[in-house]
């Protein structure tokens, strides 16, 4: 299999698997919330991870809140810290589990509005302006914008975004799911209220991840009945998967620029490849996006047809998360391409473990898949 649908999920990195095998063993005990040494242990180790996670992105540890993941974390920041009476206003690429949270926002009474992007992905300023000053009610707004997109790369001007949420004394959280592993996202810096993480994304363990919470904003908790996590989000921790998610950042910390340096080398030459021999193709999102993040549109394919004839080459046509719902990609559509233009797009995601040799071969299937679709002359 030749994989490069890291945008989708990254593999586990063999130092996290090390980290967190003492912890998957048979002989490990202890709930990490109870009164004895064995429990105690389990605490601890799960503190470093907190302790790590939160240096990733400069917060204090207290502020991390264990997730299963960042659809959680998501749901968790805007149906959990939305201020009552607030307005809630997110940009139109936003991951699903943000969109899918605005109908229960506005169930819940809250005004919503979705900002536009220009052509390349990246938020209006003027119209989130207007936005935070159209729905501006007596209670503060939240406003959510992504630090980069996953379909298409492109990353937002966060402290332009912040700024422009303080003059309207709304706060901020930010889905840096995908920035995290590339990219320095830095809290305080960007004066960010709260921010998403997930480790699979991390090349950590699936099944975990944060909603990084600044002091002073308040949580409502999803469930009952349990107060870990100081009530934020009830249940118990899974501690191998927190250790794991803890080892990803720290290693994402030690290398997430050099990564996205090397990175953005092999997209790059995969461009000019793939460019230079599919007439017609179009890049989608800023060129300056994610390191590992190459989406096209090549006229004439059906990206979906095409990519079901080549299992074995792992792309993508959008956000997995969007399951089984067919239909156009709305980052694309939102970004003003058309139906058929989505239709005929699919993404390469790179990772940290992609080598120059599995690019070429990479595009040398596609290239292939294309000419025999009959699209281009070969
Ligand atoms: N936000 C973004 C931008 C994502 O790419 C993803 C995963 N596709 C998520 C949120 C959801 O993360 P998880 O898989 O951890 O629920």
């Amino acid at each position: 299999l030749l994989y490069l649908d890291h945008l989708a999920s990254t593999p586990l990195d063999p130092l996290v698997f090390e980290a967190m095998l003492p912890w998957w063993a048979p002989g490990a005990v202890g709930n990490p919330h109870a009164a004895h040494a064995a429990g105690w242990r389990a605490a601890d180790a799960i503190e470093e991870a907190r302790a790590e996670i939160a240096a990733l992105v400069g917060a204090r540890p207290g502020a991390v809140v264990f997730t299963s993941g960042a659809t959680e974390a998501n749901t968790l920041a805007l149906l959990g810290a939305m201020p009552p009476g607030g307005a809630c206003v997110v940009s139109a690429v936003e991951h699903a589990s943000v969109m899918e949270c605005l109908p229960e926002l506005r169930r819940r009474g809250h005004r919503t509005a979705t900002v536009a992007v220009d052509g390349e992905g990246s938020i209006d300023l003027a119209a989130l302006d207007a936005a935070l000053t159209g729905t501006a009610g007596p209670s503060p707004s939240l406003v959510s914008v992504m630090a980069a997109n996953n379909e298409v790369g492109t990353v937002q001007p966060l402290a332009a975004v912040a700024a422009l949420a303080r003059r309207h004394r709304a706060l901020v959280h930010s889905d840096a799911v995908q920035a995290l592993g590339t990219r320095a996202i830095v809290m305080p810096a960007l004066d960010l209220d709260l921010l998403s993480l997930s480790g699979h994304k991390l090349n950590g363990p699936m099944g975990i991840g944060a909603l990084v919470v600044r002091e002073g904003v308040r949580l409502v908790p999803p469930s009952q009945g349990g107060g870990q996590q100081r009530g934020r989000r009830p249940g118990t921790l899974p501690t191998p998967l927190c250790v794991g998610l803890g080892a990803a950042c720290r290693l994402a910390r030690g290398r997430a620029e050099e990564d996205g340096r090397r990175m953005a080398g092999l997209r790059d030459r995969l461009w000019t490849t793939l460019s230079g021999v599919l007439p017609g193709i179009r890049r989608n999102g800023a060129a300056d996006g994610l390191a590992g993040c190459l989406n096209v549109t090549i006229p004439g394919i059906d990206a979906a047809d095409l990519l079901l004839g080549l299992p074995e080459l792992a792309l993508a046509t959008g956000s997995a998360c969007r399951g089984d719902r067919a239909g156009p990609s709305p980052v694309l559509l939102a970004m003003g391409r058309s139906a058929s233009d989505a239709h005929a797009s699919l993404r390469f995601g790179l990772g940290r473990t992609t080598r120059p040799e599995e690019v070429e071969e990479a595009a040398a299937r596609l290239i292939a898949a294309v000419r025999t679709a009959g699209v281009y002359p070969s």
